[in-house]
């Protein structure tokens, strides 16, 4: 599955939220890889579409499709020289493909800032900087390790050695990886690196009850933060989400009317989660299910048939496809296939995100 990883300093609301994902997905999951560990929750993407075919279809079940959340504790000032829990957290962040990075915009006196006052982007550079610290320290000891190896005549790793000094000199400038410009070849030269500021980055700004609006000085911060990196920003309130997550969908329903929302944060920050990851969702739908896959963008159509099953994938011949909004404006798939919109597509066929489709394969 794709995971993305929670992190922030202590206090900002990380618990608070990860808690609110995992009872959300709860209710809903009935999945096989549902109970991983403490620290891992898997959380149904919400996606009107479905209802709309179960409308048509009139499935059993519908079955939204997942994605992880890891809670990664432990990351305060100094944590990648062995401050606080150490560098613990590297390991599960080395396991995540994307970030979601929780900066705390609420202020209230009981709850302790580990730095006195609120301030997000004195926190965002605290985070960074550990997270550059630890980089650094991985890419040193490849160096080293290529070093050697390109002293005993292996010239392919020149290559890589470079763009390490490259990346070593923005990561001591303060800059993340991802943030370094790098040609395909130069990307190739070091994928074999794993760093972990070479992760996508959502910035949510978890704000006061009162603050939803995202207009606080402290929400604009965040907000050019995130503009001046290119990365994704969502605003959310952890306090509200953890109450909105205990109530049941019709009660959900009106209590975000009441505070007029359309979507509850939470399902803000899963899509901007989903979209960081470059994700997109297909469809099968029939009398048994109505259900999401997700493959990454870019995916053909045998990729997709493997994410169901291996053996889809192995033994693919051709894929039954139509456009999401073909399906519904044909009533369905007898409709669509009368009026020629039912595509057969072969093994080079890119998927298109709401694509509706059935698989033809050998076994
Ligand atoms: P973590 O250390 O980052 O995991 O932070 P927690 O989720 O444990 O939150 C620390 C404290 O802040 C708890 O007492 C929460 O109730 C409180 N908190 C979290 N989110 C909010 C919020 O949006 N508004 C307010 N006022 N308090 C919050």
């Amino acid at each position: 599955g794709f995971k993305c990883g929670i992190v922030g300093l202590p206090n900002v609301g990380k618990s608070t939220i990860f808690n609110a994902i995992t009872s959300a997905g709860a209710e809903s999951a009935n999945y096989p890889f549902c109970t991983i560990e403490p620290n891992v929750g898997v959380v149904s993407v919400p996606d009107s579409r479905m209802e709309v075919l179960a409308s048509l279809v009139h499935p059993k079940d519908i079955l939204p499709t997942a994605m992880e959340f890891v809670d990664i504790a432990g990351l305060v000032r100094g944590a990648s020289q062995g401050e606080g829990l150490g560098n613990q957290f590297l390991g599960h962040i080395r396991q995540v493909d994307a970030i979601a990075h929780i900066v705390r915009c609420f202020e209230d006196e009981n709850v302790v800032h580990v730095d006195g006052n609120v301030d997000p982007v004195r926190d965002i550079e605290v985070i960074q900087t550990e997270l550059n610290l630890a980089d650094l320290d991985s890419i040193d000891k490849r160096i080293l390790r290529s070093q050697k190896l390109v002293r005993g005549g292996d010239k392919q790793l020149q290559a890589e050695l470079r763009v390490l000094e490259k990346l070593a000199t923005a990561l001591n400038d303060g800059l993340p990886a991802r943030a370094v410009s790098l040609d395909a070849e130069e990307l190739s030269a070091i994928s074999g690196v794993h760093l972990i500021t070479m992760k996508p980055v959502l910035y949510v700004a978890n704000v006061a009850e009162d603050d939803l609006g995202g207009s606080h000085p402290f929400v604009q911060k965040v907000r050019d933060h995130a503009l001046s990196e290119g990365a994704e920003m969502v605003t959310i309130c952890g306090k509200i989400e953890s109450e909105v997550a205990e109530l049941d969908s019709e009660e959900k329903k009106e209590f975000l009317q009441e505070l007029g929302l359309e979507e509850a944060g939470l399902e803000r920050m899963i899509h901007a989660g989903y979209r960081l990851l470059g994700l997109i969702t297909y469809f099968t739908a029939g009398p048994k299910e109505v259900r999401a896959w997700t493959v990454t963008d870019g995916a053909l159509a045998p990729q997709a048939a493997g994410v169901i099953h291996t053996d889809f994938e192995k033994g693919f011949i051709r894929a039954e496809v139509i456009a999401y909004d073909d399906y519904v404006s044909s009533g369905g798939e007898a409709g669509a296939k009368e009026k020629g919109l039912l595509r057969l597509e072969g093994k080079e066929y890119r998927v298109v995100d709401g694509d509706v489709m059935h698989f033809r394969f050998n076994v």
